[in-house]
């Protein structure tokens, strides 16, 4: 939930259930050509075990399909022209980065380290993002005035207790987010004062 703009999802592609999405472009000239070369395509990226969908749906423009993968958070558009079937390339392009470049059939096999690469530049930025909206609080005032400041998370040494969860809850209308890998120093729960057993990410509830 964290990756994503104004034009939809951004999927990482560990999780997208499609990675790579064919779409035939012009095919109206030579389309046969167009279209064996597609499933060429298909084929190859299928057997390097990437999750991939052709979209030849008729009667639907080119854009009108870039612009609904788009929106369903598609890692990886491949894009198949007349000419690109004749000159043996194809397009691609990222819907993290937007890049979109020429590249030639080649290029298909280097496509499953690209995805990884796509996966860690993901989980980096949203892990600087996370970083970066995150305050780590010592006290039960400091936890509230955090919390009324700004709207990003808090992050806490903490009991566990479903009981000084619900109080939080109540009193502050935070809920528990996250249990983070790191943890930091405290053995108190910020809240209740009890054992803390475990360092966790609260953020308000809307
Ligand atoms: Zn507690």
């Amino acid at each position: 939930m964290i990756h994503g703009d104004d034009r939809g999802m951004v999927l990482p592609p560990e999780v997208a259930p499609i990675q790579v999405v064919i779409v035939p472009v012009a095919a109206e000239k030579e389309p046969e050509l167009v279209m064996s070369r597609v499933s060429e395509v298909a084929q190859q990226l299928r057997g390097l075990e990437l999750r991939v969908q052709v979209d030849d749906r008729d009667g639907i423009k080119p854009g009108a399909k870039f612009y609904q993968h788009e929106m369903r958070g598609v890692p990886l558009r491949i894009e198949i022209g007349p000419r690109d079937a004749a000159q043996n390339t194809l397009v691609r392009a990222w819907r993290f980065t937007g890049e979109k470049v020429h590249l030639s059939m080649d290029a298909l096999e280097t496509l499953p380290d690209r995805l990884s690469e796509m996966q860690r530049a993901m989980l980096k930025k949203s892990s600087a993002n996370l970083d970066e909206r995150t305050i780590s609080v010592h006290s039960k005032e400091e936890f509230i005035e955090h919390l009324n400041r700004q709207d990003g998370f808090i992050s806490a040494r903490w009991c566990g207790s479903p009981a000084c969860e619900k109080a939080i809850k109540e009193e502050t209308s935070a809920t528990t987010r996250n249990m983070p890998e790191h943890t930091h120093e405290g053995n108190k729960c910020i809240w209740c004062g009890n054992q803390a057993l475990k360092t966790v990410l609260f953020s308000k509830a809307y």
